[in-house]
C-alpha cells in the first residue's frame, strides 16, 4: 500500500508553523487513542500514521528531507523505516504533545498514568488444558502448575535517577527554528519510571523471582476445542505495572465410545437380530456412566432414540444437550450348523418377510425428526 503523504495525514499544507503541525496531531491521536476506540485496528492503524507523520514533521531536519526527498528521505531514521512506530514509541511522544503530568484533559486516557505514561503490563502465561467428555459435560475444576514471574518479597524500588520517575527522557536541541524538545522512553527503567533499590539475593535486576504456583480453575461445562479462557491477573507481574493474565486453551481428548455433536452426544448401539426382534433391556454407556435402556420387540436398524438431558451443558445457560442413541442391528456373519438349520426353517415366514410399508419413515425423516 503507497504511503499518504505526511501532510495530508495531518491534514495541514506544506506551509503549516510547528504549532499548526502540533494541534492537528494532537486532535488526531485523542480522535484515534487506542484507550477510546478499543478493538479497532482501522484506529489503530490511524494513530499509528498520525504518531509517524509527526514524528518526521515535528523535527525540523527530518522535516526538511521529507520535503526535499519524500518518504525515501527519512525512511530508517528516527527509528521507524517502513514498518511504522511501535505503540511504546508513539506514547513516548505525548509527554511533549500534552505537556507532560496527564495535564490538559488527556491524563484520563492512560488509566492514572500520569505524565502520558501508558500502564504496564506484564506477560501473559498460556497454558493448555486437556479434558474429558465428561469434564466438559458439567464443568470441572482444575489445579494447574504455572511458573510465574512474580516481584520478590523484600524488594523495594526507588525513583529512577536517569528520567527522576517520569519513565521518560527528555532532550532539548537546538534548531533553526527554536528550541525543539524530544521525548524517549527511558533505558535505565524502560520507562516505568522506578528502579530496584533493595531485593533479596535469587531476585533478578527486575526484582523479580520465577515462583511454581498451583492455580484452581473452574471450567465451566460446555467448552469446546480450542476455546480459551482468561484469568486476569494470573500471569507474570512486572515492577510498576498490572500483572498479565494467564490463558487457558481447551483441548478435548476424544471419547472412544461417544461423539460429540455440539451439546448432543452420540452413541452408536449394536443390538443383536435376536434382541430387535424380541425387544430386550440393554445397558448403553452415557457420559454419567451405564443406564439400561429398553428396545422395544420389532425395533427396526437406523431407529433413534434420545435420552433427554444426558448431554453436554450450554456454555451460555442452563440448558443441557441430549444423548442420541442409533441403533443398528447386527447380522451374525458366522453361524453353527444348527443355527442355519434353524433359520433355514424361518426364510419362508412370512413375518420375516421385509415390509417397510408407510409405517416405516425413511432415513431422512428420522433425521429431520430428531435434529
Ligand atoms: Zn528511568
Amino acid at each position: 500500500m503507497a504511503k499518504r503523504d505526511y501532510y495530508e495525514v495531518l491534514g495541514v499544507t506544506k506551509s503549516a508553523s510547528a504549532d499548526e503541525i502540533k494541534k492537528a496531531y494532537r486532535k488526531l491521536a485523542i480522535q484515534y487513542h487506542p484507550d477510546k476506540n478499543p478493538d479497532n485496528p482501522e484506529a489503530e492503524d490511524k494513530f499509528k500514521e498520525a504518531a509517524e507523520a509527526y514524528e518526521v514533521l515535528s523535527n525540523p531536519e527530518k522535516k526538511q528531507r521529507y520535503d526535499q526527498f519524500g518518504h525515501q528521505g527519512v525512511g530508517g531514521a528516527g527509528g521507524f523505516g517502513g514498518g511504522g512506530m511501535n505503540m511504546d514509541d508513539i506514547f513516548s511522544q505525548f509527554g511533549d504533545i500534552f505537556g507532560g503530568g496527564g495535564g490538559g484533559g488527556f491524563g484520563s486516557f492512560f488509566g492514572g498514568g500520569g505524565g502520558g505514561r501508558r500502564t504496564k503490563k506484564g506477560t501473559n502465561l498460556r497454558v493448555k488444558m486437556k479434558l474429558t467428555l465428561a469434564e466438559i459435560a458439567n464443568g470441572v475444576e482444575k489445579k494447574i502448575k504455572v511458573k510465574r514471574h512474580l516481584i520478590a518479597d523484600g524488594v523495594t524500588f526507588k525513583s529512577c535517577s536517569a528520567c527522576q520517575g517520569s519513565g521518560q527522557v527528555k532532550k532539548v536541541v537546538n534548531t533553526m527554528l527554536g528550541q525543539m524538545v524530544s521525548a524517549s522512553t527511558c533505558g535505565v527503567c524502560g520507562g516505568s519510571g522506578q528502579i530496584v533499590d533493595k531485593k533479596p539475593a535469587d531476585a533478578d535486576a527486575r526484582g523479580l523471582i520465577v515462583k511454581e504456583e498451583v492455580i484452581s480453575i473452574n471450567i465451566p461445562g460446555g467448552v469446546a476445542e480450542g476455546m480459551q479462557l482468561s484469568m486476569s491477573g494470573k500471569g507474570n507481574e512486572i515492577p510498576g505495572g498490572i500483572a498479565g493474565d494467564l490463558l487457558i486453551v481447551i483441548e478435548e481428548i476424544e471419547d472412544k465410545v461417544l461423539q460429540r455433536d455440539g451439546n448432543n452426544v452420540i452413541f452408536d448401539l449394536y443390538v443383536s437380530f435376536v434382541d430387535a426382534a424380541l425387544g430386550a433391556s440393554i445397558e448403553v454407556p452415557t457420559i454419567e456412566g451405564k443406564v439400561k435402556i429398553k428396545i422395544e420387540q420389532g425395533t427396526q436398524s437406523g431407529k433413534m432414540l434420545r435420552l433427554k438431558g444426558k448431554g453436554i451443558k450450554d456454555i451460555n445457560g442452563y440448558s443441557k444437550g441430549d444423548q442420541l442413541i442409533m441403533v443398528n442391528v447386527w447380522t451374525p456373519t458366522h453361524l453353527s450348523k444348527e443355527e442355519k438349520e434353524a433359520l433355514e426353517g424361518l426364510r419362508d415366514s412370512d413375518n420375516f418377510k421385509p415390509d417397510p410399508g408407510n409405517s416405516e419413515k425413511s432415513f431422512f425423516d428420522k433425521m429431520k425428526e430428531f435434529f
